[in-house]
């Protein structure tokens, strides 16, 4: 593809990335069977080659207009036509570039620049989150009040001791994550009580901060960086020199293993950035070698883009659960995207529960008895869309460990 991006409308780094990612593209349309907004709406600006045409336009001319920010407003960024492009057109980066532009411009109306500047600040405030989700969490117990919340959480339970650990020989920094540690405290829970049965220690890092996911893909990247930088540098100072860092929400997964991509060589961060990430691990990837056993269970598994289409970890959970013994259902066909997709399912609430409402309907085809997914976003949003309990696939594994019959005592002289 032929470009010529206005030279004022880019800093030059951003307009030399899009110049070669923009060319990159050959206009095959592979991409669009595939995009979740182009299945639903039908229109070729909603699918990710019709939207590399809007943003090419608004490169060249300098100008922002209203119609190209409504339809990339509609991206997920669940990159699936990244998985179905040929010649590997890194879209999600240029999408990235061209929402850091709308953000520049100031192209909204002040009322959505307003209310996204709240979303931005109120989910960074841990304190707020664990106080709102806490007070959520009791509503949720109150009969009737239940089924008017927005979203559904499941109680915090505390757990029991693992019934026979073995002395850890191996330690990893598991990380807390912002919503995840407020909306579901369980979740690493059970991970450290899962990763003790199979002798790996837990260590936390104190004062850990937002990834900067929130803040790069809302479009305000200095913030986004900003977060990266304090993250990477807490790390560098806390975390034990060579022990995996584990997230168990895909969503932080992602953006912490892409953070080479965003200190390029000659950034004074190039070199931690690409240290850390190598570290960085999905929880899943640590069960490959590990089993645990397990009460059966009629699951089905969602996996979320931010697992399967950024970090390629498809059938990891699937094969984890079948493994302990638990039953993994086949699902019914379904759109690469739940709807969830960060901070999507509050700023497009219509095409989030069409993409909701088709997920759970592929999810429950089979008739399980619970959902287990691997992001909080998506537990949260799968969960206001079915009565079936939604839960982290850790949550699941450790409550059907715990539900096998107790092993008999061994008696004195056996
Ligand atoms: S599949 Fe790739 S090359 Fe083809 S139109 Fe889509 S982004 Fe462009
Ligand atoms: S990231 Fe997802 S929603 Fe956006 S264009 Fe690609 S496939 Fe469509």
């Amino acid at each position: 593809m032929k470009t010529n991006i206005d030279p004022n409308f880019l800093s030059a780094s951003d307009r030399d990335r899009a110049d070669a990612i923009l060319r990159s593209c050959v206009h095959c349309g592979f991409c669009t069977d595939g995009c979740p907004t182009y299945q639903l709406l039908g229109d070729e600006n909603d699918s990710p080659r019709g939207r590399i045409y809007l943003i090419k336009e608004m490169f060249e001319t300098g100008q922002v207009d209203a119609a190209q920010v409504t339809h990339l407003d509609r991206c997920l960024s669940c990159r699936n036509c990244e998985t179905h492009c040929p010649s590997g057109v890194a879209y999600t980066d240029l999408l990235d570039i061209a929402r850091g532009a709308i953000e520049q411009q100031q192209a909204r109306a002040f009322t959505s620049r307003v209310g996204r500047w709240l979303l931005r600040r109120g989910l960074a405030m841990r304190g707020l989150l664990i106080l709102a989700f806490g007070v959520a969490r009791q509503l949720g117990r109150l009969p009737g009040l239940a089924k008017v919340l927005p979203v559904r959480l499941a109680p915090h339970r505390s757990s029991r001791a693992p019934k026979a650990t073995q002395p850890a020989t191996q330690q990893v920094v598991l990380l807390d994550g912002c919503v995840q540690k407020a909306a579901t405290p369980g979740v690493n829970a059970a991970i450290t009580q899962l990763l003790a049965l199979s002798g790996v220690g837990v260590v936390r890092v104190p004062q850990e901060s937002c990834c900067g996911a929130l803040n790069y893909h809302l479009g305000d990247h200095a913030a986004g960086l900003a977060d990266m930088r304090r993250l990477l540098q807490t790390l560098r100072d806390a975390a034990p020199q060579g022990a995996a860092i584990v997230s168990s929400a895909s969503g932080c997964g992602v953006t912490l293993k892409d953070y080479p991509s965003h200190f390029p060589e000659g950034d004074p961060d190039h070199a931690l950035a690409q240290a850390i990430s190598a570290r960085i691990v999905d929880v899943v990837e640590l069960f490959r070698d590990h089993t645990i056993d397990a009460a059966p269970a009629r699951v089905a598994v969602h996996t979320p883009c931010t697992l399967a289409n950024g970090q390629q970890l498809v059938t990891n959970v699937a094969e984890v659960l079948t493994r302990a013994g638990l039953e993994v259902l086949a699902t019914g066909p379904q759109l690469a995207c739940c709807g969830s997709a960060g901070t999507y399912s509050v700023l497009q609430p219509k095409l989030a529960a069409a993409l909701q409402d088709r997920m759970v309907t592929a999810l429950t085809a089979n008739g399980p008895e619970v959902i287990v997914t691997a992001n909080i976003g998506c537990q949260m949003h799968l969960g206001a869309g079915t009565q079936l309990p939604v839960l982290h696939w850790a949550e699941l594994l450790w409550q059907q460990h715990q539900a096998l019959p107790a092993a008999p005592e061994a008696k004195a002289g056996d």
